[in-house]
């Protein structure tokens, strides 16, 4: 019988699965939206309605399930598969167990969780723009924005499950500026989407909400739409290029939300970055990410699929 596993997506706004094969091909997805708000038994009763959706599925098409493989966003200790701390776009997220919990409701044994930056970068470095690179530096930049070290096919956690919080590193071009975390100055504070919409609407006096309507608007001629995009996009850039000198990976890839407004932000976000790089960089890979919305759940599988080879 060919054998598939369950893939999970739990994002802040939505959840999607799927099935995805040995290969990596992504069969059947669906969403749903995530109800956040009202707390991890919600949020899990429809992630395992997903998965439960899908075992039919699978079923019906003759597969066997190995497995599931989730992302989440929160810190995720992969090992346990628990979350250790969330924003509250998750309400109560913070020490859900979620491998026990969903191996308990959807009735699949083998459940490998992970952060879902990490399952995205883990994609793109199985089958995406990563494909066949020993290392990359991935960076997905939306509502916030995470990075991932992937060695060898194998995310670099820390030793508190922390690392890839690259939206939290201090940057010149956000001094000043209070951060989700708490903090200030840090890179999310000036680069992350809703960051650039603020900055926005304080130059301007303006009250728009989505990052694509600021980004209309810079096509439209609105000069400072189009310096507040240059801004976020270069403090990313430079803090990328700085990051790339510290790690010397085969391979960035840049993916996320963000991405979408095209040229105007990725073509300075580039010269940013290549204007930090150490003079042994300069053929360093600048690449787009590939796999689109799917990535977090090939990555998801992937990590299934690993664990069982
Ligand atoms: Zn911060």
């Amino acid at each position: 019988m060919a054998q598939t596993v369950v893939a999970l997506d739990i994002g802040g706004t939505k959840s999607a699965a799927a099935l995805v094969t040995g290969e990596g091909t992504v069969l059947d997805v669906m969403t749903a939206p995530t109800p956040g708000e009202q707390g991890p038994e919600a949020i899990l009763r429809i992630a395992s309605g997903l998965a439960a959706d899908l075992l039919v599925t699978a079923t019906a098409r003759g597969h066997e399930v190995a497995g599931l493989g989730v992302g989440s966003a929160g810190v995720i200790d992969a090992s346990t598969g628990r979350v250790l701390s969330a924003t509250e776009v998750l309400r109560n997220w913070a020490g859900t167990d979620v491998r026990g919990a969903l191996s308990e409701l959807s009735g699949i044994r083998h459940v490998v969780v992970d952060n879902d930056v990490h399952a995205h970068a883990i994609g793109e470095s199985w089958l995406g723009a990563a494909a066949g690179a020993s290392s990359a530096f991935f960076v997905a930049v939306g509502t916030g924005i995470g990075a991932s070290v992937v060695i060898d096919g194998a995310v670099w956690h820390g030793r508190r499950n922390v690392a890839g919080h690259f939206g939290h590193v201090a940057v010149p071009h956000a001094a000043g500026l209070p951060c989700v975390c708490g903090g200030s100055g840090h890179l999310e504070a000036v680069a992350a989407g809703p960051a650039m919409v603020w900055a926005y609407n304080r130059r301007a006096g303006a009250d728009l909400v989505p990052l694509a309507d600021v980004a209309r608007r810079a096509d439209e001629g609105d000069r400072l739409a189009a310096l507040t995009i240059g801004i976020g996009a270069r403090a990313l850039g430079s803090a990328i290029g700085g990051a790339a000198n510290l790690l010397d990976p085969e391979v960035v890839v840049i993916g996320g939300g963000v991405m979408g407004v095209g040229p105007r932000w990725w073509e300075p976000m580039e010269e940013a970055l290549r204007a930090e790089l150490l003079p042994p960089l300069a053929d360093l890979p600048v690449l787009p990410a590939r796999l689109g919305p799917s990535a977090a759940l090939v990555g998801a599988a992937r990590l299934v699929w690993k664990d069982l080879s």
